[in-house]
């Protein structure tokens, strides 16, 4: 325990914020070290599994414009792998709002009438006046390659992080050492208040355990990558207060894997005591209703865990009263995309510089006030 380490920058969590945020340090020469409380991989955070959808059409325009610069960087960690990290087209039903930015903010879209869809989606049946808006920058992202391929530099798994000493150089304890640097980055996902405690600082955060389903082809081949089926999000179906998403049939030959966005609040460590199926319900009417060529039971059901914060937007923020402990938290369900650019800001403000993003709308002050929004 009395071992002591020097280094410019000390990382919390090595899911995909963390991976990135150690990724960038080490791009600037910085001494850095990444801590992950389990052997990698692992999956008992919100970073595990094979896909995730990636996609430019926001409603609002803040994210549409650091998703510019994600696919860059996408684009760039794919030749340093040497790997496809990004596939497919993406279709989502259109929201006046989504519609309204992406025409602000240039995202190249296309609107389907009922008509059109069905003839180019005849696998799906959409109620009378429903449509489509087509984002044709969005794909489907190889979440654990893209994790392995960002992995890198100096990283220490499984070894939990036990105590935080703020400072002007801040000292970490884990289970087996003592750790010092000039700066710090929590990026500790669902376990993010329990990190943050050490420091004396607490957020609205609510950890929610989301049942990952996967949904049988009655016809093998109707919904798959090779279809050209795309990822979708289906926004404000009757019933159900938040949206639904599908990405084509990938990890899991014959399956498409159909979530919803909300799941059921738990503690980060007891995630397998939440038994909840409240969502399971509400996906098979969705899955009867539109994605009539599915078995209407999911074949395979698997776990993974959000943390929301009240408004659905991230945190990206230097703690109140320590500047050099900077938070990533909050990435409510739609963070994977933004890595790149996570990951680059959260590295410039432990390094002190100016972020390259106007962060005002992810600043922990807001929680003062308690708005509610939507993505
Ligand atoms: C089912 C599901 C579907 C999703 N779909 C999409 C999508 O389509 N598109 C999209 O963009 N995003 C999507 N997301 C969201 C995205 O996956 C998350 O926003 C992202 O993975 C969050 O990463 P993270 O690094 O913040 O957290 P995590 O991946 O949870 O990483 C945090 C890490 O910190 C470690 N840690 C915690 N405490 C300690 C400690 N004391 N000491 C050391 N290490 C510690 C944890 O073990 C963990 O590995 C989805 C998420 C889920 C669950």
């Amino acid at each position: 325990m009395s071992n002591q380490q020097d280094y410019d920058c000390i990382v919390v969590g090595a899911g995909i914020q963390g991976s990135f945020t150690a990724y960038h340090l080490a791009k600037n020469n910085k001494r850095t070290l990444l801590l992950e409380q389990f052997l990698l991989s692992h999956s008992r955070g919100s970073s595990h599994g094979k896909t995730r959808i990636i996609r430019k059409a926001y409603q609002h325009d803040f994210y549409t414009h650091m998703m510019e610069e994600c696919y860059l960087l996408w684009a760039k960690l794919e030749a340093e792998a040497n790997a496809t990290l990004l596939s497919g087209i993406w279709e989502k039903r259109g929201r006046k709002s989504i519609l309204a930015n992406s025409k602000r903010s240039q995202v190249p879209t296309e609107t389907l009438g009922p008509e059109e869809f069905s003839q180019r989606l005849p696998q799906v049946s959409l109620l009378a006046g429903e449509g489509a808006l087509i984002d044709t920058t969005a794909w489907v992202l190889y979440a654990n390659w893209a994790l392995r391929a960002v992995q890198g530099g100096v990283i220490k798994d499984g070894d939990q992080v036990t105590d935080i000493q703020p400072g002007s150089t801040v000292t970490v304890t884990t289970a087996t050492e003592v750790y010092r640097a000039e700066s710090l980055v929590i990026t500790a996902g669902p376990w993010a208040n329990t990190l943050m405690a050490y420091t004396g600082l607490q957020i609205p955060l609510q950890v929610v355990k989301i049942n990952v389903c996967y949904w049988k082809e009655k016809v093998p081949g109707t919904y798959g990558i090779s279809s050209r089926f795309p990822c979708f999000v289906q926004l404000g179906v009757e019933g159900s207060q938040y949206h639904f998403y599908g990405l084509p049939s990938n990890e899991y030959p014959g399956l498409m894997k159909i979530c919803y966005y909300m799941g059921s609040e738990t503690e980060p460590n007891e995630r397998d005591q939440q038994t909840d199926r409240t969502d399971v319900h509400l996906l098979s009417q969705f899955v009867s209703h539109y994605i009539p060529g599915l078995e209407p039971e999911p074949a395979v059901v698997e776990s993974c865990l959000y943390m929301v914060t009240p408004d659905h937007h991230f945190v990206l923020d230097c703690h109140t009263h320590h500047n050099n402990i900077i938070i990533g938290a909050g990435f409510s369900g739609h963070g994977f995309k933004f890595g790149p650019v996570v990951g680059k800001v959260l590295c410039e403000l432990s390094l002190g510089q100016m972020p390259s993003y106007d962060l005002s709308p992810f600043k922990i002050q807001r929680f003062q006030s308690n708005s509610k929004s939507s993505l």
